[in-house]
């Protein structure tokens, strides 16, 4: 496969790491290696600083309808490649045709949107009311930004920090997961074609993150930190960026409840939570992971459930026909394999699935557990995987504190054909998005991310470019 690339991106090159080291990519389907990875080291991590040093000035310098113009054209080659994005995606993740292809869209579509908000950085000018000075405020580029980013989504995940940092000005160094790291590097020879100058965007595959990524985070020349992946491996970065004074925007983990009331309409919620639940296997940080299910409503919704998530056909994720692929590797599954077992040991109900296959390749099948035991570690921890743990409650009031009772708030579920219970919900849940009648909130105009320990900041729509611009005020008098 052409595509295939598997050495380092730096300034416009491709290059093997400066030890020669590489690591295995496997296929999650067959458990066979696809290729070698170059493995970066500090050396290498300090060649990607001085190529995105070097380029800054000139890209910062770029009308933002030159940027903008480049990202369009990114947005138009990733479209037309589609099917080569969306079957690398699958080769190294695993997920099937359907979910990869919608996730390679996603990707494309943060650089149409991208584009747009390029030309729509907005300052304001005003008067400081005591002195009558003038007020002049502007956003800059904040500099060169380190990209680190998991391997549930390996092109959406780093496309939603390329396209507003290449927007601001500012130049990058990704870090993509040592799982998959094929769709990234694919990625630089379309944004090459696209205009994106050599040094701008550079791509540091490499199984020492720990110490490639700190080396970049001791520079000074380092100004934004984005990271998306675990809370645990985010306080770890937090910590190096606080030492550095450097910028920091962080998509943690999750917990999402999501919740179905008495007066919701149960075909559209088992549909929503077929999207919120299913969507990439489970293997993302908005699944639906508590589910919570008015105990007047809980036999029919879970009968529909059932019978939905029984359709989906699972096998390797590159026949199109297939619903639900592997799992991303071993641990995954085997971390899945053990939700299921404790919660069952604790006195859930399995109504399918609940087993893991025999042979080659990291599946689970999509399962489905009632009863389920406050006591369960599946309720506290993310599942990440095609496993629904579904509780019943029985008051408004009940609801709101059993989904806040997590130490995290990135995204909640509410079904119901009540607008005004809909909203008071909403409003008293502590998480930063909510799916109101709907089981999927990601979109590139819309704010994403979460509060508590669920992260730091906001990617997509115009909060999405703030993160790699800095204020600056003039105060002047004329
Ligand atoms: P992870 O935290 O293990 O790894 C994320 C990235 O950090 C990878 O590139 C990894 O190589 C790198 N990394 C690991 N240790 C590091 C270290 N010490 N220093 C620097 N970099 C390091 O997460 P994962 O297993 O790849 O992804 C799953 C997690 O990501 C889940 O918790 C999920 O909820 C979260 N996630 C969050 C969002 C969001 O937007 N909030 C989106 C997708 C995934």
């Amino acid at each position: 496969m052409k595509e295939l690339k598997n050495q380092l991106y730096i300034n416009g090159e491709w290059r093997p790491a400066s030890d020669g080291g590489t690591f295995q990519v496997l296929d999650p389907a067959t458990e066979k290696v696809i290729t070698n990875v170059a493995s970066g080291t500090v050396d290498d991590a300090m060649l990607c600083l001085k190529a995105a040093e070097d380029a800054f000035p000139l890209w910062a310098s770029k009308s933002p309808r030159e940027r903008g113009e480049i990202l369009r054209k990114a947005f138009e080659l990733i479209t037309e490649k589609l099917d080569i994005i969306s079957n690398l995606i699958t080769l190294e993740n695993g997920k099937g045709a359907s979910d990869a292809i919608g996730e390679a869209r996603y990707a494309a579509e943060f650089f149409r949107w991208y584009a747009e908000e390029a030309v729509r950085s907005e300052g304001h000018l005003g008067m400081a009311p005591s002195t009558g000075a003038r007020v002049l405020v502007h956003q800059k580029p904040a500099g060169i930004s380190v990209l680190v980013t998991p391997w549930n989504y390996p092109a959406a995940m780093g496309a939603r920090k390329i396209g507003p940092a290449l927007a601001a000005g500012c130049p990058v160094i990704i870090k993509p997961a040592s799982e998959t790291p094929l769709t990234m590097l694919a990625l630089m020879p379309i944004l090459e074609k696209a205009g994106v100058p050599p040094g701008v965007v550079n791509v540091l595959p490499s199984r020492s993150s720990g110490s490639v990524v700190g080396a970049i985070l001791r520079d000074r020349r380092t100004k934004v930190v984005s990271f998306t992946g675990s809370t645990e491996v985010g306080r770890q970065i937090l910590h190096a960026a606080a030492d550095n004074v450097i910028k920091p925007a962080m998509e943690l983990g999750g917990n999402a409840p999501f919740i179905v009331c008495e007066d919701a309409n149960l075909e559209a919620a088992a549909d929503g939570l077929m999207v919120a639940k299913m969507r990439n296997l489970g293997e993302a940080c908005t699944a639906a992971n508590r589910i919570y299910v008015h105990e007047n409503v809980e036999l029919e919704f879970v009968e529909r459930f059932i019978k939905k998530m029984a359709k989906l056909k699972m096998g390797n994720g590159s026949d199109a026909s297939i619903d639900v692929g592997p799992l991303v590797n071993a641990e995954t599954r085997d971390k899945v394999d053990y939700f299921v077992r404790d919660a069952v040991s604790k006195g859930a109900k399995i109504n399918l699935g609940g087993k893991k296959p025999e042979g080659k390749g990291f599946f689970y099948p999509p399962t489905v557990l009632t009863n389920v035991p406050d006591s369960a570690d599946c309720l506290s921890d993310e599942i990440f995987g095609p496993v629904a743990a579904i509780q019943t409650f029985n008051s408004e009031m009940e609801i709101i504190e059993r989904a806040n009772n997590t130490e995290y708030g990135l995204v909640a579920y509410v079904y119901t054909t009540d607008l005004k219970r809909g909203m008071n919900i909403s409003e008293n849940l502590e998480f930063g998005m909510i799916g109101l009648n709907r089981g999927l909130v990601s979109d590139p105009a819309a704010p994403f991310g979460g509060v508590k320990q669920s992260g730091l900041g906001r990617e997509g729509s115009k909060e999405g470019m703030l993160e790699f611009q800095e204020t600056q005020y003039i105060s002047t008098e004329w």
